[in-house]
């Protein structure tokens, strides 16, 4: 069966937005946002601002305007991802687990593996998707300690991307997100209901899941994920004892990237591909024996997030380029730029996860992967996704 992506947005996409605009008219429903990295640099752009120009508060009162209860950001999940992710990279490094450990946070990429990849399926990391572990989070943790039910909540999540719709059918993910727009799709909506963005207040995103550091945003780039894990990883391997933060040898538009990063005489090796062709090219290095690294980042479409499908249109390479370059902007203006760092992280692993890696945060946090055509099988709706869904 083929399955295409279509980067441009131009095939049919699964659209709830009439589906989350019910949810917002229903009052037994409280029904949150959240937004992706790297819809805050690209949403502007249908307002007539210029791509790269960073509008979180803007985006925020425009989506409390639109009616949502809450609005939280994927960028927490993003940290939450990385805290998480670093942990298992370092536990596997220790412990003989299987590596190279790779990202596992863009769908597009995750369906490569298992349709056309299944052996490097030991090798993605358990980590669910910052949207994923976001939706998981803010579910179980308000029942447990707001005690709101699961079925009253709705998250609706803004993400640059139409594979992130199919992300949130996995059946092992069942429930965590119940709608996605694009960011496209929230574009026509806002425009729907005469909101214009570019003139809207600044408004800050909801606690304790609206805080994030630098390392989540440039989630949203090319290397950006590697960068962040980076972060969080050489700190806890040194001990804390290891200062660098920017780690540029991963930045940047070239198709497949290399570093490594010694650790106080510990070398980690690192490999960072975008585009579907890259990651093949990378495989077909690590299979060979060509290269011998720890751990890689794959991201399915050009640039990253910053290029997904859903994206505005058009999306060229310069906007696309002014888009990362908006991300890194963020990042350098963010008080704490290393995941753990981020209180509100802290707090909720205090309050609620318990240890990171620990048995609650796995049961929340991470998941499973299987070859696609178990999932075709079991997923009703596939049809409609046909065309929108990376190879
Ligand atoms: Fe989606 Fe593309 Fe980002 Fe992957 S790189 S998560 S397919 S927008």
């Amino acid at each position: 069966q083929c399955v295409v992506r279509c980067p441009t947005g131009a095939l049919t996409e699964r659209d709830d937005t009439e589906k989350v605009l019910e949810a917002l008219y229903d009052p037994e429903k409280l029904v949150f946002a959240s937004f992706a990295p790297s819809v805050r640099v690209a949403i502007g752009e249908p307002f007539g601002m210029e791509p790269g120009e960073v509008v979180v508060g803007k985006l925020v009162s425009a989506l409390r305007r639109l009616g949502f209860d809450r609005v939280y950001d994927v960028n927490f999940g993003a940290d939450l991802t990385i805290v998480e992710e670093a942990n298992e990279l370092i536990s596997r490094i220790k412990n003989g687990g299987v590596l190279p450990m790779a990202t596992s946070c863009c769908p597009g990429w995750v369906n490569f593996v298992e349709k056309f990849h299944p052996e490097f399926i030991p090798n993605l990391s358990s980590c669910k998707s910052p949207q994923a572990m976001l939706g998981a989070l803010v579910k179980s943790y308000m029942k447990e300690i707001e005690g709101i039910s699961e079925e009253k909540i709705i998250h609706v999540t803004i993400m640059p991307c139409t594979a992130k719709k199919y992300e949130a059918l996995r059946p092992e993910l069942s429930g965590d997100t119940d709608y996605v727009l694009t960011t496209r799709e929230l574009a026509r909506l806002l425009k729907r209901f005469d909101i214009d963005l570019s003139k809207l207040p600044e408004d800050e995103a909801d606690k304790p899941f609206g805080e994030y550091t630098g390392a989540a945003t440039i989630f949203g780039v090319t290397g950006g994920v590697m960068e962040a894990a980076l972060r969080t990883a050489v700190d806890w391997l040194s001990g804390g004892t290891f200062d660098k933060l920017e780690f540029t040898a991963v930045r940047g538009m070239e198709d497949l990237k290399f570093a490594e990063v010694d650790v106080n005489g510990t070398i980690i090796r690192v490999a960072v591909a975008h585009t579907l062709s890259a990651a093949e090219k990378l495989l077909h290095m690590i299979k060979n024996g060509e290269v011998e690294i720890h751990f890689f980042e794959v991201m399915a479409c050009p640039g990253g997030c910053v290029g997904g499908g859903g994206q505005p249109i058009p999306s060229t390479t310069e906007m696309i380029k002014r888009r990362s370059e908006g991300l890194y902007s963020d990042d350098e203006k963010r008080v704490l730029r290393k995941s753990h760092e981020n209180p509100y992280i802290k707090a909720v692993y205090e309050k609620y996860l318990g240890a990171i890696g620990g048995e609650k945060a796995h049961h929340i946090l991470h998941t499973t992967y299987r070859v696609v055509y178990d999932i075709l099988c079991k997923l009703e709706k596939w049809d409609n996704l046909l065309g929108n869904t990376p190879q």
